[in-house]
């Protein structure tokens, strides 16, 4: 059994491919977007999902969030007093998603399909899979996102040739690709995007817009529980916006509450800029694709935030039609990478496709280039693989030596878009030494890229046919397959919280975070419920837990909607 997984910034979702269609999997909360947030609670042990997105407000010590954005990287986070990589936060998402499966499909799941941004490059590819690993998952392969979102909608049954471009606004980024599939062959043709803006900067807009309209004064910006709060209340009033015509912000500060009504007209008004900063990378990726849009076959919507009104309508501007937007817009992704592991299980209508992917960076060489007469300028980029190519890719391209009496050639691989080497990344170098006497004084250099972004360098003498070689896959912020095998027992070690207890700990968790908002006489209430409900639990027995727990929810339920109204005692 193979399984599909988002992994994504904000939120991680897991699918699998039954009976011919792909099925998400809920996780223990009967939620099927699971938050990709990490948290250690007091007795150290882990906790996934909502619970820990609660607990980044209350306790934001021993919590994470965004770490995707880190991925490929040799950041550590710390969480309390440990210590974490990227890949291991990633993976302890991965691995509550695999519990998660595993519980619903009564067995085992070992392998998974997990889908990555198309721009990610090798070393974020290599840090994914590295996280699928130390989650205890073989990851089959990894995914391009729009990639996914494509095969969620089938596009790969179609007959003949299809263009379409994926629009994918998340929480904190924004992907466009332009996708082709020709002859059963499905091609990224180009992606751009935009790594700051997402549904989170819509609501940045409306807190802004909250203090600009409501008199709620300068000062409470400083008071973290009250720009919680907002938050949070920004948070809802922007997806009602999704749903009805007009939504309404309140917000106190226990003296007084503050408000702000707002419609889908004045939500558009105030996030004018955001909107406008969609078109750009649109109309760079169409540019990279050399597709005017006229040819584009359908454009297919992906990311929580493009449930927005607002958003769909910007696109449907842009591309002068409306949007693909039958499938949930959070959840095509993940029903994509289930599609690719039907395919990968070779399920037989499907099997026909093959997968290709682009280099999302462009990989060349340094060069010397002869300004006139005997003036040279050192270190200029060389692309061999332009960025976009479609991968595996193969390219070759002969260099000379600039000096008669040269003995050596040095080929230094960088990866990167900029003029000058130095300003793009370095990956390694090669010596290939020049025979002497000879009249060919060239060196072929060969770049083959693959879809595991395993860059090959090769070069040949071409006098001799001598060949030199280097492969190019270590990255100094990557893990070794021995570190990649310590930290699994390491992490296998940790204490994560019981499956069945995480939706009491999770209301906990919501408990918490709202007696930190609440002041006097609800405050000591919450307060003693919540000491009352930690005595159910600590009781371990289920005859007394179940009730307390219903009752208990529906006291944080009342609390949650009075929170923002409740004057203080
Ligand atoms: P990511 O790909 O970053 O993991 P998602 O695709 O899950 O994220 O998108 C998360 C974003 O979608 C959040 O900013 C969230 O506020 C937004 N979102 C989800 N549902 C709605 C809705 N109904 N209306 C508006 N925005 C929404
Ligand atoms: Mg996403």
């Amino acid at each position: 059994m193979i399984v599909g997984i988002d992994l994504g910034t904000t939120n991680s979702l897991i699918a699998v491919w039954e009976d011919g269609a792909a099925r998400l999997i809920p996780n223990s909360l009967g939620e099927v977007l699971t938050p990709s947030c990490v948290s250690v609670d007091e007795d150290g042990s882990i906790l996934v999902g909502r619970a820990a997105r609660e607990r980044l407000q209350t306790h934001p010590q021993h919590s994470a969030a965004n770490f995707k954005r880190l991925m490929g990287s040799d950041k550590t986070l710390f969480l309390g007093k440990r210590a974490f990589r990227p890949e291991e936060l990633s993976a302890l998402v991965l691995r509550s998603l695999k519990e998660d499966a595993e519980a619903a499909l009564g067995r085992p799941v070992e392998e998974a399909v997990i889908t990555v941004p198309a721009y990610f490059s090798d070393a974020q590819r290599k840090a994914t899979r590295a996280a699928g690993q130390l989650a205890g998952l073989k990851v089959e392969r990894l995914l391009n996102e729009p990639t996914a979102a494509a095969l969620a909608y089938g596009i790969h049954l179609r007959e003949g040739e299809s263009k379409f471009l994926v629009f994918d606004l998340g929480g904190g980024t924004f992907d466009v690709s332009v996708l082709d599939l020709f002859d059963g062959v499905m091609e990224v043709r180009a992606s751009a995007g935009d790594n700051h803006l997402g549904g989170e900067d819509f609501v940045t807009v409306l807190v802004e817009r909250f203090f600009e309209t409501s008199k709620a004064p300068a000062a409470l910006r400083h008071d973290a529980a009250f720009m919680q709060r907002l938050v949070a209340q920004a948070e809802l009033a922007k997806r009602a916006l999704s749903d009805s015509p007009r939504a309404e912000i309140i917000a106190g500060d226990g003296r007084q509450d503050y408000r702000m009504e707002l419609d889908e007209a004045a939500l558009e008004k105030a996030c004018a800029l955001l909107l406008a900063r969609l078109r750009s990378p649109v109309e760079r990726a169409l540019r990279d694709a050399s597709l005017p849009l006229a040819e584009l076959d359908n454009i297919v919507l992906a990311g929580g935030a493009t449930r927005m009104p607002i958003v769909r309508r910007m696109a449907a501007r842009m591309f002068g039609r409306f949007p693909s937007c039958e499938i949930n817009p959070d959840e095509v992704v993940a029903l994509g990478a289930a599609v690719q592991a039907g395919l990968k299980m070779r399920d037989a209508a499907l099997d026909e496709v093959v997968m290709t992917d682009v280099a999302p960076y462009s990989l060349g060489v340094s060069t010397t280039v002869r300004i006139g007469g005997d003036h040279f300028s050192h270190g200029h980029f060389d692309p061999i693989i332009e960025r976009n190519t479609v991968v595996p890719v193969s390219r070759v391209k002969r260099y000379f030596p600039i000096r008669d009496d040269q003995q050596i050639i040095e080929l230094v691989v960088y990866q990167g878009e900029a003029r000058m080497a130095s300003d793009n990344i370095k990956l390694g170098q090669l010596e290939v030494r020049l025979p002497s006497g000879v009249e060919d004084r060239g060196v072929d250099v060969r770049f083959t890229y693959d879809v595991n972004g395993l860059l090959q360098v090769e070069a040949t003498v071409v006098s001799t046919k001598e060949v030199h070689s280097l492969v190019i896959e270590g990255n100094p912020g990557l893990l070794s397959e021995q570190e990649i095998a310590q930290r699994f027992v390491a992490l296998s070690e940790l204490k994560i919280h019981p499956r069945d207890r995480i939706e009491n700990r999770t209301l906990l968790a919501r408990a918490e975070r709202l007696y930190q908002h609440l002041r006097g006489m609800p405050r000591e209430q919450l307060g003693r419920e919540i000491t009352g409900f930690e005595t159910a639990l600590e009781s371990q027995d289920q005859r007394v837990i179940v009730p307390a727990a219903k009752s208990f929810r529906d006291v944080v339920d009342y609390f949650d909607h009075q929170s923002f109204l409740l004057p203080d005692a």
